[in-house]
């Protein structure tokens, strides 16, 4: 059985994963704080996310994906404040001193902390029920972060990718026992592999008038904007980019609720000034994520969804709420 010390030694405090003293970290793991130095005209973003086994990811799944997943969703949360990250620190709480869960958790950390260059800054580590906590650190231009707060009647809808998908793909796994190899990794890839749009963020700070990451699904995260601006939405439900596979295995209408109400799938819903708009779907283009106009910013207070012939259609869940 490995001490703490151990665990965080040969886990934590390795090449590639732990932070190495550069111009912003200062001090990395080791010491009683870890020390970050903001560049002037820089202010620092930060953003922390808990996951609990048996809430956020099934009890016995594969740790290096848990431990790729929970780096990527909080780096999604810098994204979408058009920040680029500068490390991380981990709260891990275990029930026991698993080496297998170990090392496979912190290969998977360490192969997103590599990818989006955000190192293991610090953290602590417990005895009990599987529960992983991540505070992501990151850098903005003083003053140019994207708030949620800032759309404006008339600004047009954007968002990334396609929707839904991580939510069919968690359903399917949980929901089938006997899944091919191929069809297997498809969902992984979908629920445990999400891509924060980092780049897609920090050029479109500046640009785009707000944003959010859609971690609980299209209508709840643009209800967030809405609120926060003070405005309403319309969202033209032809123009929803559906996920594939919902296309391909659902109903048309259970393929389309699903888009706009299932959470996880971690792209940008951003919105831009008619000034602005070509930019925006420029630098889209420039990296690979051209960007869909799915609606409008209104001067009302709700968020409405029209068919193909302006009817508003309602739909019922928005979003996953823990208490
Ligand atoms: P203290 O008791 O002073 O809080 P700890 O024993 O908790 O210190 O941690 C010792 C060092 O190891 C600290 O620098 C801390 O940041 C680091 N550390 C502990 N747990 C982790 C972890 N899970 N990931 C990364 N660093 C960790
Ligand atoms: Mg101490």
């Amino acid at each position: 059985m490995l001490s703490e010390f151990e665990i965080i030694q040969a886990c934590f405090n390795q090449p590639g994963l732990a932070a190495v003293p550069g111009d912003v970290v200062r001090l990395g793991i080791g010491d009683d704080c870890t020390l970050l130095s903001v560049p002037s005209g820089k202010e620092l973003a930060m953003s922390l996310d808990t996951l609990v086994a048996g809430v956020h990811f099934p009890e016995g799944a594969d740790p290096m994906l848990v431990g790729y997943r929970a780096l990527v969703v909080s780096l999604s949360d810098l994204a979408a404040m058009g920040a680029e990250p500068a490390g991380f620190t981990l709260g891990l709480t275990l029930p026991a001193a698993d080496q297998d869960w170990l090392e496979g958790f912190s290969a998977g950390l360490k192969e997103a902390a590599l990818a989006f260059r955000c190192p293991l800054l610090g953290g602590d580590t417990t005895r009990g029920p599987l529960t992983i906590t991540i505070q992501v650190h990151g850098l903005n231009d003083a003053g140019k972060a994207i708030l949620r707060s800032g759309a404006r009647p008339g600004d047009a809808v954007y968002v990334t990718g396609s929707l839904g998908n991580a939510a069919f793909a968690i359903r399917e796994l949980l929901g089938t026992e006997h899944m091919h190899d191929s069809a297997r990794a498809r969902y992984e890839q979908a629920f445990y592999r999400p891509m924060p749009k980092l780049a897609l963020g920090h050029a479109a700070a500046g640009v785009v008038s707000a944003g959010i990451d859609i971690s609980d699904g299209l209508l709840a995260d643009l209800g967030h904007v809405c609120r926060l601006s003070g405005t309403g939405a319309q969202l033209a439900l032809a123009a929803i980019p559906v996920g594939a596979p919902l296309q391909e295995y659902l109903p048309q209408q259970e393929a389309l609720a699903l888009a706009l109400t299932g959470g996880d799938d971690y792209e940008l819903l951003l919105t831009v000034s008619a000034v602005h708009e070509q930019a925006l779907v420029a630098l889209g283009e420039m990296l690979g994520l051209p960007p869909v106009r799915i609606g409008v910013i209104t001067d009302g207070d709700t968020v409405e969804c029209l068919d193909a012939s302006g009817k508003p259609v309602t739909f019922a869940a928005s979003g996953y709420r823990h208490f």
